[in-house]
């Protein structure tokens, strides 16, 4: 029997390519480290825009299908073997942007009932224990409603699983600091003309993006900025990532600059330090509480 690793973080998301686009050297860096990096995805996405030409046909279900195919290969390239669709593949469909008649759909995700989809991710929270949950703000990072579901949905689990005797010590929004922000969107600018995208994308358009000051840890993933690169690239339907790996685009084909240090905030739970490099900092992983708390 292997043993089981001590520290263990779980990232929940919205659709297929949203966790190498926002973790994807976070998730590098912890399984090459030996951390325990579970992934739960909560709908594959069916209704997302296809970059490809000689894919486009590929709609619904089909979709879908090649969507999870394009997930385990960014999980490959992650090198993270736990990656699971909440309530099992298919069980939430994609809802759609926002305002779409797509959100109506009885079984898309945006309708599901938050305690009901939170029960299926309290399983996974207390088969894997994990010390750091990772998730979006309440806004879904930008408004989508799968992804405002995801956040809804992740942190009632938090609740639930800690009445049900794990409460999670730490958890964390996926962040962008504005200046961070700024100064990639300024070197995006002057580097556009050498770019397979005509314009580029604003600040506005990135997930998350927040005061500097809202920001408690930064993941360092530079080491890892080719592995989350090629995770994006296997998500190729939906991403198209430049040569060198600096920028990529959606299907909207507006140049965003692509971060290999990912930021955090931290909204429970106890910081390891004024400005954390590490989301386990400050964890006792024996006891999976906080070092102040164990005696
Ligand atoms: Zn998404």
């Amino acid at each position: 029997m292997t043993e089981e690793p001590s520290r263990r973080l779980l990232l929940v998301h919205a659709h297929p390519d949203d966790e190498s686009i926002n973790n994807g050297a976070t998730m590098a860096a912890y399984a090459a480290g030996g951390a325990r990096v579970t992934l739960v995805t909560c709908t594959l996405g069916e209704r997302g825009e296809v970059i490809p030409p000689e894919l486009q046909h590929l709609a619904g279900p089909a979709l879908g299908a090649y969507r999870q195919r394009e997930l385990a290969a960014a999980m490959e390239a992650l090198g993270v073997e736990d990656f699971r669709l909440l309530g099992g593949p298919g069980r939430y469909s994609d809802s759609g942007m926002m305002g779409l008649p797509d959100n109506d759909d009885p079984g898309c995700f945006w309708q599901a009932d938050v305690d009901e989809a939170a029960r299926y991710l309290v399983e996974v929270i207390l088969e894997v224990r994990p010390q750091v949950l990772v998730t979006y703000d309440e806004n879904g990072g930008y408004g989508h409603p799968d992804h405002i579901q995801a956040h809804r949905v992740a942190m009632r689990a938090a609740d639930l699983a800690a009445e049900a005797g794990w409460p999670i010590p730490k958890v964390y929004w996926n962040r962008v600091p504005r200046s961070v922000a700024e100064d990639a969107f300024a070197r995006l600018a002057e580097n556009l003309p050498a770019l397979p995208f005509s314009k580029a994308a604003v600040v506005d358009d990135v997930p998350g993006v927040v005061a500097d000051e809202r920001i408690t840890a930064t993941i360092d993933g530079t080491a890892y900025a080719a592995a989350k690169a090629a995770a994006m690239r296997a998500h190729a339907t939906q991403i198209e990532v430049a040569e060198g790996g600096g920028s990529f685009a959606l299907s909207n084909e507006l140049a965003q600059p692509l971060f290999s240090t990912e930021y955090y905030e931290l909204v429970r739970g106890q910081a390891g330090g004024p400005r954390e490099t590490d989301l386990f900092a400050g964890l006792n992983p024996d006891a999976g509480t906080t070092a102040g708390e164990a005696s």
